[in-house]
């Protein structure tokens, strides 16, 4: 760690977050004898905390979201002169950056056409889940309610998307749920059910929700939620065939298909969006985190126009629009920052660079994988890379989940900031992320790598 020893803020304002801020998804027990971590300077992929000690932020803001990096001064200009000129109106109206945002985004998505914004990628998915309600009343006479999701997959916090998520661990002590919401098996080949067709995997898995929809009643399902490449869930591409048939299942029981790029989305895989990689069509692409790198709250619900249609043909006019509103989808600060985010990605051709350094991070963990036992698969796609710690890579048997735990601390001791899977979450199997800015350099990965390496050998 580059320990500069130069408090960068005052001890009151560490203070005044260790008496009065209730951190997310920690527990402040830790806090009382040592103090909060506080980020207060970043500048391209590197964060300093309050003691002014520098880290190689290789999680992108520890959630996948700075995606163009650090102290962009570009996008904080194009905020402030849209901020003083007009800030906010609700989305009841057009204002001129969320205008011309919509259309850049369309000509990344051409199959899509319809965007409506909101501020996080649960609200995004919530605004989905009741498009896809209310075109089972208007379309199907109150059938088609159902909606699936897939054990692993993460939807959002809220107690709706937690309704659609497939991880027990982080669902725990919050229902009642929502009810309609039915999930489908995984798709991580590693951990292939009992019964899985190995050599078929792909399309086996894909079969799997095929059954679920015959189980439940084809007239009752009316859409099919994924994220592209599972994220907290352990980092799971789907095997080869899998979204071939998932589309073809889609098309037969005329379910809308609704992928969720909250992280895929705005280039961390090397496309713009994730599913663009396996050709597939969805009917609605919901999008959050790097749409504006945490410049400004920002995300939206993409939908088709077939989709939006449905919202038209309606004979009484009070039913046939869309009856939702977030009063903060009408700051501009969004999508004035999303339009020079994306101009970022494509000046300094940073698809390109996810490609490249995407190969080079996963070459490098692969001969991790050669050196440490521990280290029982990795995967990954572009600059979302991660792997899976095992007691025995024979039998699979998933590490000490305190040892995922003891890795993120060693790499932070040497500044450098990982992704782990959350405590909670043992039967996720201890997955180590990786997801730096998409600017990161061949050398970043060699200083993340070599911090890994090092945690590797002093924790195995
Ligand atoms: N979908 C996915 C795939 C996510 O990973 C997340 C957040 N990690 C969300 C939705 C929810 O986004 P937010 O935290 O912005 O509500």
């Amino acid at each position: 760690m580059n320990n500069v020893t130069e408090n960068l803020i005052s001890e009151t304002v560490v203070e005044s977050d260790r008496s009065h801020v209730w951190h997310h998804l920690s527990q402040h027990k830790a806090y009382e004898n040592s103090d909060p971590l506080m980020i207060v300077k970043g500048k391209g992929v590197r964060v300093w905390d309050a003691k002014g000690n520098e880290y190689l932020d290789a999680v992108s803001g520890a959630v996948w979201t700075v995606n163009v990096g650090y102290g962009r001064t570009e996008i904080a200009d194009a905020v402030r002169d849209q901020l003083v000129t007009m800030n906010y109106f609700a989305q009841t109206a057009g204002n001129v950056p969320a205008a011309q945002f919509a259309e850049r985004l369309i000509s990344k998505m051409p199959s899509l056409s319809r965007v409506y914004y909101s501020n996080s990628g649960s609200e995004a998915n919530e605004k989905a889940f009741k498009i896809v309600r209310q075109i089972a009343d208007k379309k199907y006479g109150g059938k088609k309610r159902k909606i699936l999701f897939r054990e692993r997959d993460y939807h959002g916090t809220t107690i709706t998307t937690l309704s659609a998520t497939g991880q027990s661990e982080r669902r725990n002590q919050y229902g009642p749920f929502t009810p309609g919401f039915v999930e489908v098996p995984h798709c991580c080949e590693y951990r292939a059910q009992e019964g899985a067709d190995i050599g078929n995997y792909g399309v086996w898995a894909a079969d799997q929700i095929e059954r679920v929809i015959l189980a439940e009643g084809p007239d009752t399902v009316g859409a099919l939620c994924l994220e592209p490449i599972t994220a907290g869930g352990g980092i799971i591409e789907a095997p080869h065939g899998y979204w071939e048939r998932v589309q073809q299942i889609c098309k037969k029981y005329d379910i809308l298909l609704h992928i969720d790029e909250v992280v895929c989305g705005l280039g961390r895989t090397g496309k713009w969006f994730g599913y663009q990689h396996y050709g597939i069509r969805p009917d609605i692409v919901t999008m959050a985190k790097g749409v504006a790198s945490g410049y400004a709250a920002i995300s939206c619900t993409v939908t088709t126009e077939d989709v939006f249609e449905a919202f038209k043909e309606d004979d009484d006019p009070r039913m046939g629009y869309f009856r939702d509103i977030s009063t903060f989808a009408g700051c501009t600060a969004g999508p004035a920052a999303a339009l020079v985010n994306m101009q970022i990605i494509e000046d300094e051709k940073l698809l390109d660079n996810v490609t490249e350094q995407g190969e080079y991070l996963r070459g490098r963990l692969n001969q991790l994988m050669d050196k440490y036992e521990v280290i029982g698969d990795v995967r990954g796609k572009g600059l979302f890379a991660g792997f899976e710690l095992v007691k025995d890579r024979m039998t699979k048997e998933p590490a000490d989940e305190n040892l995922c735990m003891a890795i993120a601390a060693h790499c932070m001791a040497n500044g450098v900031i990982i992704g782990r899977t959350n405590r909670s979450f043992a039967t996720l199997n201890n997955n180590i992320c990786l997801s730096p800015p998409l600017i990161v350099t061949r050398d970043d990965i060699d200083v993340i790598i070599q911090a890994l390496d090092n945690a590797l050998q002093d924790l195995t």
